[in-house]
């Protein structure tokens, strides 16, 4: 899942991406509006959660901005200002939702929840592979029936190499998708989050799902099918 967040408010902006993160969504922040416009038209987002006070352009002219270009992901706006006129803007507008600050995170997780389910049909809420199912909406993974505990990140990639299954993903690839880290040597911290993910989903069953492919990368694949 992979979310546009603008915002200018440093401190906000920071707090929100981190969370998000750590929820498992995957976070590009834009701190002005002109800056969201350009990720917005340059990468495709299951969800934008825009701040409505921007320097560039504010929430509105960049919600048009990005409608007029087709970019019909579904939207939050978070305001500041809790009057009527203003969340009939946004709506009239197409907004999809208003949070008004401040607001609990627990809040938003939530309604980035629904309406990532709600807003685009393509949205998958279910992964799964052999007896493995990934629910993204109840945040829930099970193998043979029987729940599994992983930590955010631990969900994010076993959630990548779900949704790329039967396709070998490189170290660099998941460390850029999974952590948001660009790095070409030390991909260590793949291969640790691999070694725990695989002891929570592999060690007690088969048949195997996450495999080492020497020298390029992991792969998740059923070898039974
Ligand atoms: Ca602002």
């Amino acid at each position: 899942m992979k979310i546009l967040l603008v915002e200018d408010e440093a401190k906000t902006a920071d707090y929100l991406k981190q969370g998000l993160s750590e929820a498992g969504f995957n976070v590009s922040l834009a701190r002005d509006g002109l800056d969201g416009l350009h990720l917005a038209l340059e990468e495709d987002f299951d969800l934008a959660i825009l701040d409505v006070m921007l320097p560039g352009l504010d929430g509105w002219q960049l919600l048009q901005a990005m409608r007029k270009q087709d970019r019909n992901w579904p939207v939050l706006f978070l305001t500041a200002r809790d009057q009527v006129q203003d969340r009939v803007k946004g709506l009239e507008l197409g907004a999809d939702d208003y949070l008004v600050k401040p607001f609990a995170f627990a809040e938003l997780l939530a309604r980035v929840r629904v309406l990532s389910r709600r807003g685009n049909t393509t949205v998958q809420d279910q992964l799964s592979l052999a007896d493995l199912q990934m629910d993204l909406v109840a945040h829930k993974v099970t193998r043979h029936g029987q729940r599994l505990e992983l930590t955010p990140k631990e969900f994010a990639l076993l959630e990548l190499l779900l949704r790329r299954k039967g396709e070998v993903l490189p170290r660099t690839l998941i460390a850029a998708q999974v952590w948001d880290m660009n790095f070409d040597s030390d991909t260590n911290v793949v291969e640790v989050a691999i070694r725990r993910l695989r002891a929570k989903v592999d060690e007690a069953f088969e048949p195997k799902l996450i495999h080492t492919v020497r020298g390029m990368g992991y792969l998740l694949e059923d070898p039974s099918q």
